[in-house]
């Protein structure tokens, strides 16, 4: 791809305001070298994540317009209820305000002590509900997923055979669940084949285990099996959602990724006593069953936005996106990881500053290089964030060292995107200028968010 077309002219804008670079060495420095503390206003390209920064459209304004605000019974749940029908075809679709309330709900239901839940990879809100109601939340990632510089076609795939395996040995009774997560966010925005999604199912109805789909980015999932996966080439979008659907029991669903919305989310399942459990526990943590803690107008809006995100002509540009950014950077030497998946553009860290030694976060100087270069907010996924310390104290790094460029949906342009990559490329050729960096302060838990630190 040489070229990125935007499917969409622009009639609502936001301004951005340019900062220089003393500016920015300020502003990270009050923000004690951390971005997450930096103010959304002083950044130039934020792609600190794809989650609820979407743009919407002006059908999905309008919808808004025209939300139903009953309590019970709203039109506008009719209308969120019939377009998520059209794609997943469950019996029953349950709004809740986010993904993680949805999985709140799994935990709670299905999870305790002495249950494992299985999955391809659980993202850390689905692990963290499952590990709270003290289940165990174990990956089977092919094996193809676990090499960075791979190029393979289905690297967010389940590795089947571990799988199967691992239910024999422990017991099928003793796990209530499998979810399988299209596309894989944490293996990279990796996709999930059609073969492997089948291939689980089967494996699930087997041992008669209950078969859910982690589904946040079920449409760019389904554009690489229209685009990579023999039989699928002439499929419309809609007709992979449905066959993807087809093999499940349920879905958790974020409408903050593929609904194309800025909140909302969603809870499926066939089952109806599973159903009816789900929303009494609904309306004592989100509320009613037909607007589950969402307003009448997101429900209108979420509906809209399924309708779009099928569209082949913005699949195309989503992806396409991702393709033109990780080849300018390959084609400058930029070390990332391979291929590009879904939602975001990976940075190998490791190999980009490969002066900077795992203890001092080379994560971190690299996403702090980008800030005070470009005015760019990436984030850490590296030492930082899952870096441990072992019984005697002793630092243990984590495995990769990356830093993830998630990209919103219909926000940014081709020349936002040139920039950002110049702005790489530029930190890259000076790139043993920049140092590491050591923490000041952590907090016990998830302390990237929090985290303080000074340059080495
Ligand atoms: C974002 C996300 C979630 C959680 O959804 P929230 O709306 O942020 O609560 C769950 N799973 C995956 C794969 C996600 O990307």
């Amino acid at each position: 791809m040489t070229r990125i077309f935007e499917p969409f002219r622009i009639k609502s804008v936001e301004p951005i305001k340019f900062t220089t670079k003393t500016d920015r060495e300020k502003f990270l420095k009050e923000a004690h070298n951390n971005v997450f503390l930096v103010k959304a206003k002083n950044v130039l390209i934020d792609l600190l994540t794809d989650s609820g920064t979407s743009a919407m459209s002006a059908q999905q304004w309008g919808a808004m317009m025209v939300g139903d605000e009953s309590y019970a019974g709203a039109e506008s749940y009719y209308h969120f209820e019939a377009a998520v029908k059209n794609i997943m075809g469950f019996k029953h679709i349950i709004p809740t305000h986010q993904g993680r309330a949805a999985e709140k709900i799994i935990g709670s239901l299905m999870g305790g002590k002495g249950k494992s839940f299985v999955s391809n990879s659980f993202f850390d809100t689905t692990r963290g509900n499952i590990e709270f109601s003290g289940a165990e939340a174990i990956d089977f990632l092919t094996a193809e997923g676990k090499q960075p510089s791979l190029i393979a076609d289905f690297k967010g795939n389940m590795d089947t055979v571990a799988l199967e395996h691992y239910i024999q040995q422990r017991g099928a009774e003793n796990i209530p669940l499998c979810v399988l997560t299209i596309t894989n966010n944490s293996g990279g925005g990796q996709p999930v084949s059609m073969q492997n999604i089948k291939e689980t199912s089967a494996i699930c109805k087997k041992y008669g285990i209950l078969f859910f789909i982690d589904a946040c980015r079920f449409a760019e999932n389904a554009y690489f099996i229209k685009t990579r996966e023999k039989g699928y080439e002439n499929k419309s979008i809609l007709e992979i959602c449905q066959e993807t659907f087809s093999y499940a029991d349920g879905c958790t669903m974020s409408a903050k990724k593929d609904a194309l919305v800025n909140i909302g989310g969603f809870i499926c399942m066939n089952d109806d006593k599973l159903a009816m459990e789900a929303k009494n526990l609904l309306i004592i943590m989100e509320g009613f069953p037909t607007y589950g803690g969402l307003a009448g107008r997101d429900l209108e809006a979420i509906a809209q936005g399924l309708h779009e995100v099928l569209e082949e002509d913005y699949l195309e540009y989503r992806i396409g996106t991702m393709k033109y950014i990780g080849e300018k950077l390959t084609a400058a030497g930029v070390p990332i990881l391979q291929p590009t998946g879904g939602h975001a553009v990976y940075l190998d860290a490791k190999a980009f500053m490969a002066h900077i030694p795992p203890h001092q976060l080379p994560g971190i100087a690299l996403t702090n290089a980008l800030y005070i270069e470009g005015g760019i907010r990436g984030v850490e996924i590296g030492s930082l964030m899952f870096g441990k310390y072992d019984e005697k104290g002793a630092y243990v790094p984590a495995t990769l060292e990356l830093v993830r460029l998630a990209i919103p949906r219909r926000v940014y342009t081709q020349s936002h995107m040139d920039y950002m990559c110049d702005v790489i490329i530029d930190v890259y050729k000076q790139r043993t200028q920049y140092k590491g960096y050591k923490i000041t302060y952590e907090a016990p838990l998830l302390r990237h968010f929090t985290a303080h630190m000074e340059a080495l």
